[in-house]
């Protein structure tokens, strides 16, 4: 897509060339038009490219080190907790901050998301 994309390019700047010596001002404005969406087609490729290169990282991450519920969090092999909610909506790993939860004189130990802002009880101290 990217050779394509520079293809594209050259061959407007070629028509450019071609349109100034003509001396034609609609045709002119015309060619300008193509060359902003073909900016913007850029833009877009590149963009794709990136959530591209990220699904493709987290997809090979699920495989190599999935995540398994424990009933509350999502933990990896390593034991690291993850946000049930951000990995179920958004298919996103978010680690999980220890916090606790006070109400009046009595505290219990809750998991933290940085994300989506939701706690889930924890069990350990
Ligand atoms: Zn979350």
């Amino acid at each position: 897509m990217t050779s394509l994309l520079e293809s594209l390019s050259s061959k407007v700047g070629t028509i450019v060339e071609i349109a100034k010596t003509l001396g034609n001002a609609e045709l002119m404005l015309e060619i300008g038009e193509l060359q902003m969406r073909l900016a913007d087609l850029k833009i877009e490729h590149a963009a794709l490219k990136d959530e591209n290169r990220e699904l493709k990282a987290e997809a090979e991450n699920e495989k190599n080190n999935p995540l398994v519920y424990d009933g509350e969090v999502y933990r990896c092999n390593d034991g690291h907790a993850f946000c049930p909610g951000c990995h179920d909506g958004n298919r996103k790993r978010v680690h999980l901050k220890k916090g606790w939860y006070t109400l009046g004189i009595s505290s219990s130990p809750i998991w933290n998301c940085p994300i989506c802002k939701n706690t889930f009880s924890r069990q350990d101290n």
